[in-house]
């Protein structure tokens, strides 16, 4: 089977191994769609691992099962998630299941035509794919989840006004999630095609790099934001979100900068208008079923996300794609198709 190794964003090979076989509690799946997460592309977040097989927003056919696998059956449609909690720690009966010593990496990644998935995610970490959700939007799932998180850590509620930073992939689930909660939307992004994107998505508002985002925060919202959610990484967009919370706002840290950089908070200023600034890694087992009802009902369409399917051989380009950020959102790889129709 063939496997695409990465080495960095610019380098990534794709050899041939032999295709695995079940023991008997482990299963293969045949990877129909894996999306390119812009976590992938992050280097100094990936780099320490390569060379890797990446790709962990799975659609996926079971193709083959061990002896002992009984909640499975070759045809089944399901999507994998890439590592489990194990539900029984203090983290994770804290809800903090990113937290948890035994989320660790354990699939092996999707950005190759099949995957051996190992006994505990045979166990704990498939999910089956509702009837109506296709493998493409499949991809969307562990994405979607991890905002679901965000927004639940963060108590998004109607009648809120949400300032996201940042309209790629991430920033756009968020605006259409914030949109089924009955929240006001303001979008800021330095690109237009992202804010024509998030305009459709479902934001009242949007600031372009050539404004002054607080200001016309204030303007067309009357005040500041009840929630700033900063799903971009460079330093200017940390600064933004410090000067665009309105007293006892929140401000969702989704992305961050490097670790080499240090971010200076305002905690005077926020210490007295009551500013609650958190964080949000991962997701855990609640966020992923979650997730999967919103896509199964259409309360949040991912279809309109993506922009680009790609066959495993493109590879490097998919990745060019989401690195340069210019004209995609949701680049999807087809690792069994030699050629895709767009
Ligand atoms: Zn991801
Ligand atoms: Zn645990």
């Amino acid at each position: 089977m063939k496997v695409a190794y990465w080495h960095n964003n610019k380098d990534i090979r794709i050899e041939e191994v032999p295709t695995p076989v079940p023991g008997p509690k482990e299963m293969l799946v045949k990877v129909i769609s894996c999306g390119i997460c812009g976590s992938d592309i992050v280097e100094w977040y990936r780099l320490p691992r390569a060379p890797l097989v990446q790709g962990h927003e799975i659609g996926a056919e079971v193709v083959a099962v061990g002896d002992s696998v009984n909640k499975y059956e070759l045809g089944d449609r399901v999507f994998i998630a890439p590592k489990v909690p194990c539900m029984k720690c203090f983290y994770c009966e804290n809800g903090h299941y990113p937290q948890c010593a035994e989320v660790k990496e354990r699939l092996p990644g999707g950005l190759a035509e099949y995957i051996l998935v190992p006994e505990i995610l045979v166990e704990r970490g498939t999910y089956l794919l509702p009837e109506n959700i296709t493998y493409d939007q499949s991809t969307f799932i562990e994405p979607l989840a991890c905002v679901v998180r965000a927004q639940r850590l963060a108590r998004v509620k109607k009648g809120q006004s949400m300032l996201v930073i940042g309209c790629g992939m991430s920033g756009l689930l968020s605006i259409k999630l914030a949109w089924t909660k009955g929240c006001k939307i303001i979008a800021a992004d330095i690109n237009k095609t992202k804010l024509e994107f998030a305009l459709r998505m479902g934001a009242d508002v949007i600031i372009g790099a050539a404004d002054d985002i607080p200001e016309r925060l204030v303007a067309e919202n009357g005040k500041k934001a009840d929630v700033v959610f900063l799903c971009a990484s460079a330093d200017s967009a940390v600064e933004q979100a410090w000067k665009c919370v309105d007293k006892g706002g929140v401000i969702v840290l989704f992305a961050v900068p490097g670790p080499d950089k240090k971010v200076v908070v305002p905690v005077n200023d926020f210490w007295m208008k009551e500013i609650t600034i958190i964080t949000s890694y991962y997701c855990g087992p609640p966020d992923i079923i979650e997730a999967i009802k919103l896509i199964e009902s259409r309360d949040v369409v991912v279809d309109d996300l993506i922009t680009h399917r790609l066959p495993l051989t493109d590879i490097v380009k998919g990745f060019q794609l989401v690195t340069d950020g210019r004209e995609s959102i949701k680049v999807i790889i087809r690792p069994n198709e030699p050629k895709v129709a767009k």
